[in-house]
C-alpha cells in the first residue's frame, strides 16, 4: 500500500467508511473543532495520507506544519519504538534521564549566537508560549506584553491573551489575562513599502507615547512568519528594528517559531532569515515529527528561576524526546536543502499560476512555508474567503490536502521530503482547482 508517490482516489468522498466516523464524531466529540472537509485519517507514509476507504492523498498540510520528516519517517517511528520498549515516562519534573539534557544540549548548540542555551520542555505550541509568557514576566519583573494584529500564539489562557487571528478564538472567553496590547503586524502585500517602519513608529510614537509606558512592557511576542494569520513574512527590516526598540526599553523578544521554526522555512530557526536574535524561541509542531513537544528556550541569564517556578508532568516525555532527537538528525542530513529546493520550485510554479488567474493576488512565504491569497479583485485586494474556501474543497475533491490561514490565504506546508513530482502534481491540482472554482 502507499507505494506510489501521487493521489489515488477510489470511491465517492466521502467514502463510506469515512460517512460512519464522521456521523460518530458529531455524536461524541467536541462541537469546537473546524473540519474544513469530511477527510478520515487511517494511515501516512511520507507526504501521502491514506484515509480509511483507501483513497491516497498528497499531504500539504503535514498535519498543520508538524509532520517535518513526513508521516512515519521510519528513524521516527523506530526512535519511537525503542524509546516505548525502554522508558514510556518518569515526570521529568522530578527525576532525570539523558534525553532531555541531550536533546537541550543538541538545540542549544544549534542557535547561531550565545552560548549557554537552556530548554523547558511543555507538550504542545501554547505550553511552550505560556511558559515563554512567564519567564518574561518573571525575568523583567515587568507585567505587560505586545503582540500582534492577526497573530496565533495558543488557546490555553495565557496564549489566547496574546492570539489575534480571528474573533470566534476569543469570542465567549473573556475575561482573559490582563496586560496584552495588540498593534498592527506588518503585511508587505497589504500595506506596501516602508510597512515594517509605520509598525515600529506605531508603537514607538503612539503606544509608548499614550498608553504604555514601555519600562512595564516585559516582551514584544512575535512570529518570526505569522502563520494562521495568512503565512505572512515582514518585510526584511521590521524584525531588527522591533529589537533595537526592545533593546532601547529593555524589554524581551519572544520570536514564536511553533510554526515557523523545525526547518519549516528551509533554516533550522525562521529567525536566520533575518538580522535579529531573539532572547526566548518557542518551538512546538515539526520539532518531533508529530510527537506532542512544545520547546521554550533562553540564555541561561534569562532563565534563572528556581526549582517549582515551572514544570509539567508530561513535558518532555523520553518518547517525545526521542522522536525529537531523530526529527534534529533528519533536518540536519539535507531535509533543509531539500526545503529550500521545492520550497523554490512550489513559489515559482505559484507565481506562475498568479500569471494566468486573477483572482491570485499574492505569493509569498519562505522555503515550504508559502501562502497564495486570493482577492476579488487585485486593484482593491479584496478578499475572497468563499473563493479561497472553495478552492481548498476542490483540491481535496482532487487529492490534495491544503488548508486556509488568515482571511483569505491558502497554506501549502507539506513534508520538507516532499519531492518534485508531488510538487508539480500540487501546482497543476492548484491550477485546477482555481479554474473550477472561479468558475
Ligand atoms: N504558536 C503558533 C505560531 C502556532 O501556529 C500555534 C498553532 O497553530 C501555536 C502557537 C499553538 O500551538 P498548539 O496548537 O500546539 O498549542
Amino acid at each position: 500500500m502507499m507505494s506510489d508517490k501521487l493521489p489515488k482516489l477510489v470511491t465517492d468522498l466521502p467514502g463510506p467508511k469515512a460517512r460512519k466516523i464522521i456521523d460518530d464524531d458529531s455524536r461524541w466529540v467536541s462541537p469546537s473543532y473546524t473540519r474544513s472537509y469530511p477527510f478520515v485519517a487511517a494511515r501516512g507514509r511520507g507526504a501521502l495520507v491514506e484515509d480509511v476507504d483507501q483513497n491516497r492523498f498528497l499531504d500539504f498540510n503535514a498535519g498543520i506544519a508538524v509532520c517535518s520528516t513526513g508521516h512515519c519517517h521510519p528513524d521516527v517511528v523506530r526512535a519511537v519504538q525503542d524509546q516505548a520498549a525502554e522508558l514510556i515516562h518518569m515526570s521529568g519534573t522530578d527525576f532525570y534521564y539523558g534525553l532531555m539534557p541531550e536533546f537541550a544540549k543538541a538545540i542549544g548548540n544549534l542557535v547561531p549566537y550565545g552560548n549557554d542555551w537552556r530548554c523547558y520542555f511543555g507538550n504542545s505550541g501554547a505550553e511552550a508560549v505560556e511558559a515563554a509568557m512567564k519567564l518574561a514576566r518573571y525575568h523583567t519583573g515587568r507585567q505587560h506584553y505586545i503582540a500582534f494584529h492577526g497573530a496565533f500564539h495558543g488557546r490555553t489562557f495565557g496564549s489566547l491573551s496574546l492570539t489575534n487571528s480571528k474573533p470566534v478564538q476569543r469570542k465567549g472567553f473573556s475575561p482573559l489575562v490582563p496586560g496584552v496590547t495588540h498593534v498592527p503586524f506588518p503585511n508587505p502585500y497589504r500595506d506596501g513599502g516602508g510597512c515594517g517602519e509605520r509598525a515600529i513608529a506605531y508603537i514607538r510614537d503612539v503606544v509608548f507615547k499614550t498608553t504604555l509606558d514601555p519600562a512595564e512592557v516585559a516582551a514584544f511576542v512575535v512570529e518570526t512568519v505569522q502563520g494562521e494569520g495568512g503565512y505572512i513574512v515582514p518585510p526584511d527590516d521590521f524584525l531588527p528594528r522591533l529589537q533595537a526598540l526592545a533593546r532601547e526599553h529593555g524589554i524581551l523578544m519572544v520570536a514564536d517559531e511553533v510554526q515557523s521554526g523545525s526547518g519549516r522555512t528551509g533554516r533550522l530557526f525562521a529567525f536566520e532569515h533575518f538580522d535579529y536574535q531573539p532572547d526566548i524561541i518557542t518551538l512546538a509542531k515539526g520539532v518531533a515529527s508529530g510527537m506532542p513537544l512544545g520547546v521554550m528556550m533562553a540564555q541561561a541569564g534569562i532563565m534563572e528561576w528556581e526549582p517549582g517556578a515551572h514544570a509539567s508532568t508530561f513535558g518532555g516525555n523520553p518518547v517525545c524526546l526521542a522522536a525529537a532527537t531523530a526529527t534534529l538528525n533528519l533536518l540536519q542530513s539535507g531535509y533543509l536543502e531539500n526545503c529550500r529546493q521545492m520550497g523554490e520550485l512550489l513559489r515559482t510554479g505559484a507565481l506562475e499560476l498568479m500569471e494566468r488567474h486573477p483572482v491570485i493576488g499574492d505569493v509569498r512565504g519562505l522555503g515550504l512555508m508559502i501562502g497564495v491569497e486570493f482577492v476579488r479583485d487585485r486593484t482593491t485586494k479584496e478578499t475572497a474567503a468563499d473563493l479561497r474556501d472553495a478552492v481548498v474543497d476542490e483540491c481535496f475533491k482532487r487529492g490534495l490536502l491544503v488548508l486556509g490561514a488568515g482571511p483569505s490565504t491558502i497554506r501549502l506546508s507539506p513534508p520538507l521530503l516532499v519531492d518534485q513530482e508531488q510538487c508539480r502534481f500540487a501546482l497543476q491540482t492548484i491550477d485546477e482547482a482555481v479554474a473550477a472554482a472561479s468558475a
